[in-house]
């Protein structure tokens, strides 16, 4: 199975094995970068990088805070795994360091 993971559409979509697995303007809860808020609604604006992490997939996000209208980079966000049926996406994403 091709589990390739890349950025395309400008920033607009993460692929996973070419098909399109995360795209911009859901909301996250996070603990985001861009801003001081501990946990806040982030809407999802751009995808910089995507990466694995064995079977972690993570973007390098940018979002604006939803509590105090912040935006820039949000940090490394695991969005989903990678495991036996394919991708699935995180119910819960994290900002990881
Ligand atoms: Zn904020």
């Amino acid at each position: 199975m091709d589990t390739s993971v890349r950025v395309f559409d400008d920033g607009a979509w993460i692929s996973v094995g070419g098909d399109r697995a995360v795209g911009v303007a859901d909301v996250w809860r996070l603990d985001a970068a861009c801003c001081d808020c501990d946990r806040s609604d982030v809407l999802v604006e751009a995808f910089e990088k995507a990466r694995r992490e064995d079977s972690a997939v993570e973007a390098r996000t940018v979002g604006r805070c939803l509590d105090c209208g912040a935006s820039g980079r949000v940090g490394w966000v695991r969005v989903g795994r990678v495991g036996a049926d394919g991708f699935a996406v995180a119910e819960q994403p994290e900002r990881v360091e």
